[in-house]
């Protein structure tokens, strides 16, 4: 097995904080329960079709033919009682930073249950999405259970993993994170399918730790390629209101 370790290392610590003190990082790279995963480099990422996207959405290149099979499979099922598109691809670390810190009075380990740090977010690889159901579910007390119950819901968790998609944080997943079932990341169907291994070996230590479910060829172990290329040198994160406040 290649050394994940490395990926390790290419996270920068300064991208862990809103202010204050940064949280530990823990001996396997974890920060707040997330693994470090780093950022994508720009050139790897292209648009999703504006067709099957809420809005303006870039991914993995490798990760599109399957997107697009999938969400145009869904389209023309009627058992999915409406749509499924890409809501959420991928997030900078800037733009990860800014969830991360949007409640800042809320302390950084309850944030992280839902919400991963910038550096530490699998958005951030270019490999993950958060899908959108439609018909939206609304005034609904519980997010999560509700677009569970829905039908277009009930397609995807069935189908994607037919479509090289797994479900990275499944309900009461050892990680510690809250249960996801808009999230997803892409794997491929099979280790031979281009970019998949690549995509593997990133997500190795998740698969193999906190096992997705439904999940995609949990058996195969990734061992003879090289490892994606990420950002070695980040920009430190700073708190976008912090910027604010100063030009005040
Ligand atoms: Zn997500």
């Amino acid at each position: 097995m290649l050394a994940v370790s490395a990926l390790v290392t290419a996270v920068p610590a300064g991208a862990e904080v809103c202010s204050g003190t940064p949280p530990a990082i823990a001996s396997d790279g974890r920060v707040l329960s997330h693994l470090p995963y780093g950022d994508a480099p720009p050139s790897e990422l292209t648009a999703v079709p504006a067709d099957l996207a809420v809005r303006g959405c870039t991914l993995r290149r490798d990760v599109l033919p399957d997107l697009d099979r999938l969400l145009r499979a869904a389209a023309t099922d009627p058992a999915v009682g409406g749509r499924i598109l890409a809501l959420s691809c991928h997030r900078s670390l800037t733009r990860q930073g800014g969830v991360f810190c949007r409640e800042p009075a809320t302390e950084a380990d309850t944030r992280a249950v839902s919400v991963a740090p910038p550096g530490h977010s699998e958005h951030a690889t270019g490999y993950a999405l958060d899908f959108a159901f439609r018909p939206r579910v609304n005034d609904c007390p519980d997010a999560e259970a509700c677009i569970a119950a829905t039908p277009a819901f009930r397609w995807l968790r069935a189908n994607a993993p037919l479509y090289g998609f797994e479900m990275s944080f499944p309900v009461s997943n050892a990680q510690g994170v809250k249960w996801e079932p808009w999230h997803w990341r892409w794997v491929g169907t099979s280790v031979a399918e281009p970019g998949a291994a690549r995509a593997r070996l990133l997500f190795a230590t998740a698969r193999r730790r906190f096992p997705a479910s439904p999940g995609v060829d949990t058996a195969i172990e990734v061992a003879t390629v090289p490892p994606p290329p990420i950002y070695l040198s980040l920009p430190a994160f700073t708190d976008p209101r912090a910027k604010r406040r100063r030009r005040r």
